[in-house]
């Protein structure tokens, strides 16, 4: 048996309010990855340069990485200044670096044209580097085991924020800052995961905008596949099959966390919306679509989502709508501030992994990268901003999920 986790006795907590709408509306100035490359063509075309301008200066931001004029010089040098002041606006300021995982891990904080933060994580391994994007400054959702969650929605991320994120990260991988032994630099970011800060299908259009940019080849964009780009979600159904419609073979990741509503509705506030079951449909119909194999995310917390039952249930859930469709990545949960959950056991641990190895579905623990830096998953909160804040409100939400989580157990008993 494992030893129980210490509930707080507390009294009965409002369920956290989910927040579409964004706190600061503020929007930066036109930037050519916002635009497809036909628009591009107009766009320089308006500023009364010939159209073939454009497909210049795209190569030098996709495929050379520059926002430069000085670098450009395939371009008249009269012309540079004005079209790199139009087309490439600055919109995101390095405001600081963390290395983490002996060099191998690299958290940037950005600031964006009105102050709103984000974060980003490079992360190097033997066969691949991962680029780990944020889509919105916040985060709406309210998960109350995830930092990012605390500090509410600040606004969606355009398009071209988005995609700066990818450009500048690029650079800092070919000039050497992330390194894992035994595999020389430079490095190419070669997979990019929407898990950063924010909640990718509440900010569809510029998720999906940045996405074409992202897989199209130069000068339409970076070329990285789309089988490389991964995009997670709370599970918000009408944006799953929006996605299905996209054409392009992303991965899904879904953050499910818990197979019943009991407990979901309280670990992931969306689910009184979309529940379990909805959620489960939407992501079975984007496998059948895509033909690509969904990730399921479930963070282990301790004494909270991780008994063997609910592995069980899991499984039942997922056999239920087919085999071979999903895939499950159970994560220990990272420390946030504020946080009364720990991560589970390592038994466990392993006894989730085996009830659903037993039941045939493939399972692999996600490896945790820059923990210590607060930059691993649940942690991206720009905590320089207000830790006390995300610390006090975690444990509000927290004590009144445990204090509902305890109370639906004591019931359970006197049935
Ligand atoms: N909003 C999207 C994208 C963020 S991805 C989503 O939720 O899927 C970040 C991932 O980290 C999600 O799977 C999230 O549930 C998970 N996560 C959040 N807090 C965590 C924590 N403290 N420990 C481990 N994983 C966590």
């Amino acid at each position: 048996m494992s030893e129980k986790q210490v509930l707080p006795r507390v009294e009965h907590g409002q369920r956290p309010v989910l927040s579409f709408n964004e706190r600061q509306f503020g929007k930066p100035g036109r930037h050519l990855a916002d635009l497809s490359r036909e628009e591009r063509r107009v766009a320089v075309q308006e500023l009364g340069y010939p159209a073939f301008r454009a497909d210049q200066l795209s190569r030098h931001y996709f495929e050379h990485l520059t926002v430069d004029p000085d670098q450009m010089s395939d371009l008249p040098a009269a012309q540079r200044g004005a079209l790199a002041s139009n087309m490439l606006p600055t919109l995101l300021t390095q405001e600081k670096a963390q290395l983490a995982d002996k060099g191998a891990t690299l958290k940037v904080l950005w600031k964006l044209f009105d102050g709103a933060v984000i974060e980003s994580v490079l992360m190097a391994y033997p066969d691949r580097t991962t680029l780990c994007i944020s889509s919105q400054a916040g985060c709406g959702m309210a998960c109350p085991f995830c930092a990012t969650g605390q500090g509410g929605l600040m606004r969606n991320l355009t398009a071209a924020e988005i995609v700066e994120q990818v450009r500048l990260n690029m650079g800092l991988a070919h000039e050497g800052a992330v390194t894992v032994a035994a595999k020389s630099d430079p490095r190419s970011v070669t997979n990019i995961v929407f898990m950063g800060m924010g909640e990718p299908l509440a900010n569809y259009k510029a998720m999906a905008e940045a996405i074409r940019r992202i897989a199209s080849p130069a000068p339409e964009g970076f070329g990285i596949s789309a089988r490389n780009i991964t995009v997670s979600t709370v599970g918000i159904v009408p944006g799953i099959h929006k996605l299905a419609e996209l054409g392009l073979p992303l991965t899904l990741a879904v953050s499910l966390h818990a197979p019943d509503d009991d407990l979901r509705d309280d670990l992931i506030p969306v689910n009184t919306r979309y529940k379990v079951g909805e959620l489960l449909d939407a992501a079975r119909h984007y496998f059948v679509r895509t033909g690509r194999r969904v990730s399921i995310e479930y963070a282990l917390i301790k004494d909270m989502n991780d008994q063997a039952w609910r592995a069980k249930l899991l499984a039942d859930e997922l056999n239920t709508r087919g085999r071979g469709w999903v895939h499950v990545n159970p994560i220990p949960l990272n420390p946030t501030p504020g946080s009364i959950w720990t991560a589970s056991t390592k038994r466990a641990q392993q006894l989730f992994v085996d009830t659903l190895r037993e039941a045939d579905i493939p399972t692999t623990i996600r490896d945790t990268r820059g923990a210590d830096i607060d930059g691993a998953c649940g942690q991206l909160a720009a905590t320089e901003i207000d830790p006390e804040h995300i610390a006090a409100r975690a444990a509000k939400a927290q004590q009144a999920v445990a204090r509902r989580v305890a109370d639906s157990d004591q019931q359970a008993k006197l049935k």
